[in-house]
């Protein structure tokens, strides 16, 4: 019976495992094939004195990365990965890989990002590369627990829509029979209806769309959103969910992951402490100008420059809060003692922003005006502001990338190592 390559120890009396030829040596005498499968590697050695004809016939023709059946005898071997070896009765081809391969899973030859991406299917056999998927798992099973236990409800939302949430033209058009449609770049308007639905608290894990035309290390063109939106609660109680929901995937990726974790090279991997700093806009903006010598001024976005400076100072997470209302989305709250504020936040990793939140306009009115401020027609939002006029509740509710998390996380130079598949300006295959 098969069993994986990890539980092979040096007392195991016979094994049978399945896995890719890593590497292939022939000393003369012997000859070793190292076989790996997602749990590890093992040596199998073949003597060349007393192998069958067919296990020799095999080891000299097996090409590497072809996936094979081993079984024999397992010895304590203490220079050998784990401390034992097979020595096989039976080497057994069961897929065999072309050559040349079109990427050294070995790593002996360097690869660029592009050739890894074009191979992914070679490239994810790395060890290094499935811990990134591992974690990434494990981050998604923490949140969905998490969130689960505090009462939160997992909805999936339309990424097919008439409109924009956010109205600008970062949206991909798509042929919806006689009609125009998008590709969603938030779920922001529909986990509001779902306030207004009485369903409290809701979140979602699912694609976003951006279309923006940007070549950067930290954006895709089609992301993965952890989504969340409560009613009665405020911009204070759902930036304490957030940094809570960090804290403890942070917790399960250390509990869970130690393998996956040191085959990234994580030495420090260090737990988050919470509660994360507080920092008002308006320091941040001193902070970025100060320390780039730029001349960024209260009521400007803060762009990659800036966000880097300001980490460089902060160097923990922390979120910007009481932002300038001009700079955020119609649906923030404006602060009750100056309009020109409001309840929003931007959580940050000192290397990016990881999610922006806000307490919502729940106010019919209030929202209209808003909207009408950013030059949005209502008629074409009516289906998000008729749950408006009857009987909303006050809420809030923040957007975290995955990606972003995951990439800060594993610490990763490239978003497009967070995502198997990444979409970007230039790339739609695989
Ligand atoms: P940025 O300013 O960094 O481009 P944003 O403010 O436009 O991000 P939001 O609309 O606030 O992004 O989306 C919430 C979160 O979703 C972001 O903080 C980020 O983690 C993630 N996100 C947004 N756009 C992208 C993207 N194009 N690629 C990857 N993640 C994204
Ligand atoms: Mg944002």
């Amino acid at each position: 019976m098969r069993i994986p390559i990890r539980e092979v120890t040096p007392s195991t009396p016979r094994a049978e495992v399945y896995g890719w030829v890593h590497e292939i040596r022939d000393l003369g005498g012997l000859a070793f094939l190292l076989v790996r499968d997602r749990t590890g590697i093992i040596q199998v050695t073949v003597p060349k004195k007393g192998a069958s004809e067919e296990v020799l016939t095999t080891v000299k023709e097996v090409s590497r990365e072809s996936l094979v059946r081993v079984k024999g005898v397992v010895k304590a071997m203490a220079k050998a990965p784990g401390g034992r070896e097979i020595v096989p009765d039976l080497i057994e081809v069961v897929g065999a890989a072309a050559s040349p391969l079109p990427l050294d899973v070995a790593e002996k030859v360097p690869a660029d990002l592009d050739t890894r991406l074009d191979a992914r299917f070679l490239d994810a056999r790395r060890p290094r590369v499935s811990a990134v998927f591992q974690i990434r798992s494990a981050i998604l099973l923490a949140v969905q627990n998490y969130l689960s236990a505090e009462g939160f409800l997992q909805v999936t939302t339309p990424k097919v829509v008439a409109a924009a949430t956010e109205g600008g033209t970062e949206l991909f058009p798509i042929a919806y029979f006689e009609k125009e449609a998008f590709l969603n770049q938030s779920p922001q308007l529909y986990k509001q209806m779902l306030m207004g639905a009485g369903f409290e608290r809701v979140f979602e894990i699912g694609p976003i769309f951006r279309a923006e035309e940007h070549n950067t290390t930290k954006h895709l063109n089609e992301a993965t959103s952890i989504d969340v939106e409560a009613s009665f609660m405020d911009h204070a109680g759902v930036m304490h969910l957030l940094e809570d929901i960090i804290a403890t995937s942070y917790q399960t990726v250390a509990a869970t992951c130690a393998d996956q974790v040191a085959n990234l090279g994580l030495t420090d991997f260090d737990v988050p402490k919470t509660p994360f700093p507080r920092l008002p806009y308006t320091e941040a903006i001193e902070i970025a100008a100060r320390r780039t010598g730029g001349d960024i001024k209260y009521g400007d976005d803060i762009g990659t420059a800036a966000e880097r400076a300001i980490g460089e100072e902060m160097r923990e997470h922390y979120f910007i809060t009481e932002w300038p209302t001009a700079i955020k989305p119609y649906y923030a709250m404006p602060c009750e003692d100056d309009p020109a504020v409001c309840q929003a936040f931007d959580l940050m990793h000192p290397r990016m922003e990881l999610s922006s939140g806000s307490r919502r306009v729940h106010i019919y009115d209030v929202l209209l005006k808003q909207m009408r401020a950013k030059g949005l027609s209502a008629e074409s939002f009516s289906f998000y502001l008729t749950p408006f006029r009857y009987g909303m509740p006050p809420h809030a509710g923040w957007g975290l990338g995955a990606e972003r998390l995951v990439m800060t996380m594993c610490d990763l130079s490239n978003i497009r190592e967070a995502v198997l598949f990444p979409r970007d300006r230039h790339r739609l295959v695989p």
